[in-house]
């Protein structure tokens, strides 16, 4: 990546969500080192219209053209120069041009991975939100960010956590850590009955008890299918053995994750849970910067607790957890697959089409007798996603029938 010259500009991949909306909170606490230059979203023509009017980026870029059209009308209206490029594409461009410098890949789910692979090649500062991009990505991934010199910085809380424990020589990191511990909140059933899980609702999935976040990941969070696609993201970013990473559930979200060395000292991070902090934190890297959050009080805080995945009925409860990291292990394309069956049934969940135990039963179900051929490029990727998508659906179908 080149030496930034003036203030940094950076594309905002999906504005309007929670980590889009976010980030440019974030940046405009520092309005002399960021400049936006590009802001997207699938469908929220109100929002995007507010975002450009206070942000006045370059670019806007919306998935559907009649979205397009009436907010580069609006726009007009408004005298604001801003101009609105539609459909997938348009997403590549503003993550790729020369003049962009860092990008916040903040779409949800697969449709995601074009501009970060985009991105990656054209060796842009990557920001890292959209963890399924990465999932479905993998070693392709990895390959663009190499070949294009990109620096890829982590934006999930626990993987920002692990980035500040880790030494800061990548090279030193395998001599040096026992393993990675993932902390996860549990999410709003932690404490319930699993044989009552049939009966929760959307709103219900989606109350989480610590965070503040989009519809999908509350739910991932809810069947802990997030803490799975995490602990792939983990093995991908910080390139550890699936043997080196472990999840501990820690109700209060304070310990964010940690790094255990080889002489049993643990490092970990901690702070409010707050998405701002890992946002300034991908954003200043490798230098720190105000993010708006607020600092710890400990004398407030009344503890700090941990449960074992294992106990407390949790392997009935999460049981995508066990199949998470069978996956893990199992060929290069799994993850891909088991991400596309998870973001069908969480949406056909939350379109009330099954119930909130049987997005494990379409996951497991589409895995099972899907093995495909080691993917090498994003034309394979997607051509699994798809075929995924597909089986997925079918499950979906015979389940709501
Ligand atoms: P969100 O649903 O609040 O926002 C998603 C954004 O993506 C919106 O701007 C939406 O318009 C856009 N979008 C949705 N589908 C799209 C499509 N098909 N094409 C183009 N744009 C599309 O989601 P979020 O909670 O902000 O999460 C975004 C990503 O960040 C997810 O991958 C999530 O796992 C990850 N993440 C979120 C949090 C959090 O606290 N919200 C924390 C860690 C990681
Ligand atoms: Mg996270």
């Amino acid at each position: 990546m080149s030496e930034v010259q003036g203030p940094m500009r950076v594309t905002i991949l999906g504005s309007t969500g929670s980590i889009g909306t976010s980030t440019l909170d974030v940046m405009a606490r520092h309005p002399e080192r960021f400049e936006v230059f590009a802001l997207s979203a699938s469908r929220q023509v109100d929002l995007l219209f507010e975002q450009c009017v206070r942000f006045r980026p370059r670019f806007a870029v919306m998935v559907q053209p009649e979205h397009a059209r009436t907010l580069q009308e609006k726009l007009k209206a408004h005298g604001l120069g801003t101009q609105v490029l539609a459909g997938p594409q348009a997403l590549d461009e503003v993550s790729s041009t020369s003049e962009v410098d860092a990008v916040m890949a903040a779409i949800v789910g697969a449709a995601g991975l074009s501009p970060c692979l985009a991105a990656a090649r054209a060796g842009k500062r990557l920001l890292l939100a959209n963890k399924e991009a990465l999932v479905v990505g993998g070693e392709v991934f990895l390959s663009a960010v190499r070949q294009g010199g990109a620096t890829l910085l982590p934006i999930d809380s626990e993987h920002s956590a692990i980035f500040q424990s880790l030494p800061e020589d990548p090279g030193t990191w395998q001599a040096r850590i026992d393993k990675i511990i993932l902390t996860a909140s549990g999410g709003p059933f932690r404490q319930r009955d699993p044989d009552s899980l049939r009966d929760v609702t959307p709103a219900q999935a989606c109350a989480h008890p610590n965070w503040s976040m989009g519809r999908k990941i509350s739910v991932d969070s809810a069947t802990m299918m997030n803490k799975v696609l995490e602990v792939i993201e983990a093995k991908y970013l910080f390139g550890v053995a699936v043997d080196q990473l472990d999840v501990v559930i820690h109700p209060q979200s304070i310990i964010h994750s940690m790094v255990q060395y080889k002489d049993a000292s643990v490092v970990a991070q901690l702070g409010t849970p707050d998405m701002r902090v890992p946002i300034a934190y991908g954003l200043s890297w490798p230098e720190r910067m105000l993010s708006g959050a607020s600092s710890l009080d400990f004398g407030q805080l009344q503890a700090m607790t941990f449960e074992s995945i294992h106990t407390h009925g949790h392997p009935q409860r999460y049981p995508g957890l066990i199949l998470g990291f069978e996956t893990l292990r199992a060929t290069p394309g799994s993850c891909a697959v088991l991400n596309a069956a998870n973001e069908v049934a969480v949406q056909a969940f939350l379109d009330g089409e099954i119930r909130f135990d049987q997005i494990h039963a379409v996951n497991a179900a589409t895995l099972d007798g899907f093995s495909p051929a080691v993917p090498q490029a994003l034309a394979d990727l997607l051509d699994i996603d798809h075929e995924a998508r597909r089986r997925a659906q079918a499950m979906v179908h015979r389940l709501a029938a």
